[in-house]
């Protein structure tokens, strides 16, 4: 997921001169592969740690506030999110076989866009609150509350994991000129 608002990330720089960015490639809209549902990882080893940290550079060089395995091709069930400046003290999060076990009654609708739908936004409906349990980066098993923007990003990212994109809950015509002004903007970049 990206926001409107942020402002283009500098892609390219790494903090560590030793190791080299490990950048993924993000499918784009028509891949097939943005409509696979993902399978859940039996536990979070180094290589779940190392796919996350890849993920998480990923996300970060293309401008993104979340992203899903399921968007670099990976079918595993793990999703990266930043908010940045939106959630301060949330700070990065990582989740493995992240699940919804808990909604408020309470929906809203919000702008959305997307890095495997580049160049387009569109108004969705969220639940406005969820309780999420999950596997974090040690492999704990946790459950947290999320609310807002952390709430909206991880029902997207989530979606993700299962083959549906934010495009998916609009009109089939809104969806398919998305798709197309998408690969014209990717085109054009
Ligand atoms: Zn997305």
């Amino acid at each position: 997921m990206t926001f409107l608002t942020s402002l283009p990330f500098c892609a390219g720089v790494t903090t560590n001169n030793f190791v080299p960015m490990a950048c993924l490639t993000i499918l784009t809209v028509p891949d097939a592969r943005l409509k696979v549902k993902a399978l859940p990882v039996p536990l979070v080893d180094d290589s779940i740690r190392k796919l996350m940290d890849d993920m998480m550079e990923t996300m970060y060089a293309d401008d993104g506030a979340g992203l899903a395995a399921t968007q670099v091709g990976i079918n595993k069930r793990v999703i990266v999110v930043d908010l940045g400046e939106h959630t301060p003290d949330m700070g990065p999060l990582k989740f493995a076989n992240p699940e919804i076990i808990w909604r408020s009654t309470e929906v809203k609708k919000n702008w959305e866009a997307c890095l495997s739908v580049p160049g387009q936004s569109a108004q969705v409906e969220r639940f406005t609150a969820i309780r999420l349990r999950y596997l974090d980066e040690n492999n704990t098993a946790q459950e947290k509350d999320f609310d807002d923007w952390a709430a909206i990003c991880l029902q997207h990212e989530i979606d993700h994991l299962d083959g549906i994109l934010y495009i998916d809950h609009l009109s089939a015509l809104k969806r398919n000129l998305l798709i197309s002004k998408a690969r014209k903007f990717r085109k054009s970049e």
